[in-house]
């Protein structure tokens, strides 16, 4: 059988045994990626990492029944990230497609080490330096010489798609290098971490958790915003930050906003970052823009002529990651459609790349991407009705925008349907003290705020 006949039967399987909007939200862009014959193991492509987990946790033994009653030999699944929404079951086989590049380069999220969770494809080596990200570059360049001691913690913060993970990433794959593996790194998104102590609370396993954190050298916390608010999260990151901290070990942090932005932030986690090295990355220029996308040219050996990648420089300008897709489309189109870009081609493509951005979401936005993650109609939301299905919705979009646009409680219950802003608070209040109790309600909201932020 053809592997996506495969994954279109073992889907067809999955889809009569859990609700429709579980399979809609969890399984439906999934796609199967890689079949290893000879190790019987399979790969499993999620659009992202919230789902990969998800789908890890909750459907892995249906899949994999499933799956070996179509074919005997599949002993296990690994599941991936493959970033792209656009590539559905329909597709008949594995094609390259711009957002995923080469099908070698989809499959790089393998490599990610399950000890570190670092992803050897980040290097200093291929980070671009420039003014907007030197100073921090240089911080975390000292802090690979200087474990711990010279800047406690490294606290990085930049808008969406300026180099945050890269850089961190980078940092925590040179530290491996230069010690030779003798000191260990843990990377962790904030989300993950989130999870852990959520799962450990529940399961009464936190001195687990304590100890896990605790033999680590260097913990390296990504997008640390999403804990801002979550009581029971604070408390054990802020146990795990000092017991680190005392023993001299360093702590790496990134955010979207400075410390002093973070509203929801305990007082007392605020003033320990404040009391290491901020360092912010700004947009870049356009020099450093050229320099990203002919370093990316170079390394996949790639010709794409420099008129074309200097269009592609002074036009995108705000989110490298954009950057990376729009020249990721470029590619796909000439060297596996052998199509030409124009000028004209190439703004379309531009104009589907760039994307919303924190800096200019709106109440409506954050309305439509609930209402279409719930698949609820977006007129229920505003309106008078009180149905179940909606409820909770509603209360969701209320609490993000108080999270994300802090957008005052009048004003949020104004935008739902002209509520009172007693129910706004409610909504808020209520959503967010669930959030850290409630694992599935927890996925729900970094879902649909990864969306929002499409990241
Ligand atoms: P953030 O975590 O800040 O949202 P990422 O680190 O994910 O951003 O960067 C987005 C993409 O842009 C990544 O693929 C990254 O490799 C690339 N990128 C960002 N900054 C640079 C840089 N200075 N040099 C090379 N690549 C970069
Ligand atoms: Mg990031």
């Amino acid at each position: 059988m053809e592997e996506q006949e495969i994954w279109k039967n073992v889907l067809g399987d999955i889809e009569l045994q859990i609700s429709k909007p579980n399979f809609l939200t969890w399984l439906k862009n999934s796609q199967l990626v890689g079949l290893n014959k000879k190790e019987g193991v399979v790969m499993v492509g999620l659009p992202n990492n919230f789902a990969k987990e998800w789908v890890k946790s909750r459907y892995h033994k249906l899949i994999l029944t499933s799956i070996r009653n179509l074919d005997g030999s599949i002993k296990n699944i690994d599941y991936v990230v493959i970033n792209s929404s656009h590539v559905g079951i329909d597709d008949k086989k594995i094609t390259p497609t711009p957002e995923r590049g080469t099908p070698q380069s989809s499959l790089i999220d393998v490599k990610v080490d399950p000890k570190t969770n670092l992803n050897p494809k980040y290097s200093l080596k291929n980070y671009i330096v420039g003014s907007s990200n030197e100073l921090a570059t240089a911080a975390a360049q000292a802090i690979i010489k200087n474990i711990g001691k010279k800047y406690n913690p490294l606290f990085i913060y930049g808008g969406v798609g300026l180099g945050k993970t890269h850089l961190l990433q980078a940092t925590g794959n040179e530290i491996i290098n230069h010690y030779k593996g003798s000191v260990s790194v843990l990377y962790i998104s904030s989300e993950k971490f989130i999870n852990d102590v959520v799962w450990a609370l529940r399961n009464k396993r936190t001195d687990d958790m304590k100890k896990k954190y605790r033999d680590i050298d260097v913990l390296i916390i990504d997008d640390i915003q999403f804990i801002g608010g979550k009581a029971a999260t604070e408390q054990e990151f802020f146990y795990t930050f000092n017991t680190l901290y005392e023993n001299n070990k360093q702590i790496i942090i990134s955010s979207d906003r400075p410390p002093t932005a973070i509203p929801t932030l305990e007082e007392r986690l605020r003033s320990r970052f404040e009391g290491g090295m901020i360092a912010d990355i700004t947009y870049p220029d356009y020099e450093m823009r050229l320099a990203i996308l002919k370093t990316k040219a170079q390394n996949q050996s790639i010709f794409i002529e420099d008129s074309i990648l200097e269009q592609i420089a002074s036009k995108v300008q705000r989110n490298m990651r954009e950057l990376e897709g729009v020249f990721n489309k470029v590619v796909f189109y000439e060297q596996y459609k052998n199509q030409k870009i124009d000028s004209k081609k190439l703004d379309e493509i531009i104009g589907e790349a760039i994307q919303i951005t924190p800096k200019n979401i709106t109440a409506g936005d954050i309305i439509r991407i609930v209402a279409e993650f719930f698949e609820v109609p977006m007129a229920d939301m505003t309106n008078k009705s009180r149905k179940q299905e909606i409820v909770e919705p509603r209360q969701i979009a209320m609490f993000l925008m108080r999270d994300v646009l802090k957008l005052s409680f009048p004003h949020i219950g104004e935008k739902l349907g002209k509520r009172d802003h007693t129910t706004a608070i409610h909504a808020c209040e209520k959503i967010s003290q669930e959030a850290t109790r409630n694992p599935s309600l927890n996925q729900k909201i970094m879902l649909i705020k990864e969306r929002l932020y499409k990241v």
